[in-house]
């Protein structure tokens, strides 16, 4: 909680700034740090955060009155949601896309986050949402990826337990061991009594005897993480790949989950179809006529294949087993050739008479004009 910035200061406004201040702040900031144009993710979700909290008046009150425990519970109503570190709000970032036009480009990468429900204690860490950017070749024949986050991981000074090693965890003195504290509400119906989770343990009921002295008793620190990520083949632009336990660490349970978003480089050439890879290839019109062989460029590299006499611009051809393996088994579709066929802009003199020769041996079919 105590590594958590403050939320005025990721906007660089001050505290007494209006609503309108707050939204161009936002706006200037969301720009600079859009992932899409190079910006850094990490910051680009903190903009998010704090401009999630400080738009709203009562989400904001609450902050400015209890900080960012105040705000943590994805809108709850105690103001001790927050608790339990970083990675226990359950929190998911809602983009204000309206304010910036993007929303299409972020739609599907941060939308397959999961929510704690408000005033539910989180058990394991965050969900982190990332994405890789590979090429045509690499999703059809599979890829490893490396991936660099800088997110909370496990304290390995005290394992994430929050105790600082050689002590021991004592009862909570706030909850007496409960977990739980009850609040007292006098009302005209009477008393009404209504428990919450132990702001000091989180509903642990210990606390550390000492702290951990790295991590301050948080059970996690934020560090650069490099992992390797194994792309299979056949994947397609827009999959999303999950990680188990590659997320954000907490205190005493596990991590979240990564979710990796794959977005495929579009190909010269190539475009695909599910597991069809589709492309064009250039002949011309005696070839079309008299038919011909030509030398396909497939993702296995040239491949030849026959074209028929009088094959029409148009016309598609299948090239079985040249196309995208299918995720599950050993197959692989097919790559469709489609023949265009190119009508000559220039004739010399002499393909000019050659081609009347061949008209004066057609059928006609319309009246020429000379
Ligand atoms: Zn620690
Ligand atoms: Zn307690």
């Amino acid at each position: 909680m105590a590594t958590k910035r403050d939320y005025y200061d990721i906007l660089g406004v001050s505290k007494g700034a209006s609503a309108d201040e707050i939204k161009k702040a936002f706006r200037r900031a969301a720009i600079e740090h859009h992932p899409d144009r190079g910006g850094d993710e990490a910051k680009f979700k903190e903009v998010n955060e704090a401009y999630e909290v400080l738009k709203d008046e009562a989400k904001r009150k609450r902050y400015d009155q209890f900080g960012h425990a105040g705000v943590g519970g994805n809108g709850g109503g105690s103001p001790f949601d927050g608790f339990g570190g970083y990675g226990g709000q359950g929190q998911n970032v809602n983009f204000d896309f309206g304010d910036l036009g993007l929303g299409d480009i972020f739609s599907s990468f941060f939308g397959g986050g999961q929510q704690t429900g408000a005033g539910r204690r989180a058990q394991r860490g965050r969900d982190v949402e990332t994405r890789v950017e590979i090429t045509f070749e690499q999703a059809v024949f599979g890829t490893e990826a490396e991936l660099n986050l800088n997110i909370e991981d496990t304290c390995e000074h005290c394992k994430g337990t929050t105790v600082e090693p050689g002590h021991q965890l004592q009862t909570c003195d706030q909850c007496g061991g409960s977990g739980q504290v009850v609040n007292v509400t006098r009302t005209i119906f009477g008393n009404i009594q209504q428990a919450s989770i132990c702001p000091k343990c989180n509903g642990r009921g210990k606390v550390p005897e000492k702290a951990c002295s790295v991590c301050h008793g948080k059970g996690t620190r934020v560090k650069s993480q490099r992992i390797m990520l194994k792309i299979p083949a056949g994947i397609d632009d827009g999959a999303t790949i999950r990680l188990r336990e590659h997320g954000e660490a907490i205190a005493n349970g596990p991590k979240g989950d990564l979710y990796v978003n794959i977005r495929v480089k579009p190909h010269k050439k190539f475009t695909r179809e599910g597991d069809l890879i589709l492309s064009d290839e250039h002949i011309d019109m005696v070839e079309a006529a008299l038919g011909t062989e030509i030398e396909v460029e497939t993702v296995d590299g040239p491949v030849r294949m026959k074209v028929p006499a009088g094959t029409q611009s148009g016309s598609d051809f299948k090239l079985s087993g040249h196309g995208v393996p299918r995720l599950k088994g050993e197959t692989r579709g097919a790559h469709i050739v489609t023949i265009i066929v190119e009508t000559p802009k220039k004739l010399t003199k002499r393909q000019q008479e050659l081609l009347q020769a061949f008209r004066a041996e057609s059928t006609p079919k319309r009246k020429f004009w000379h």
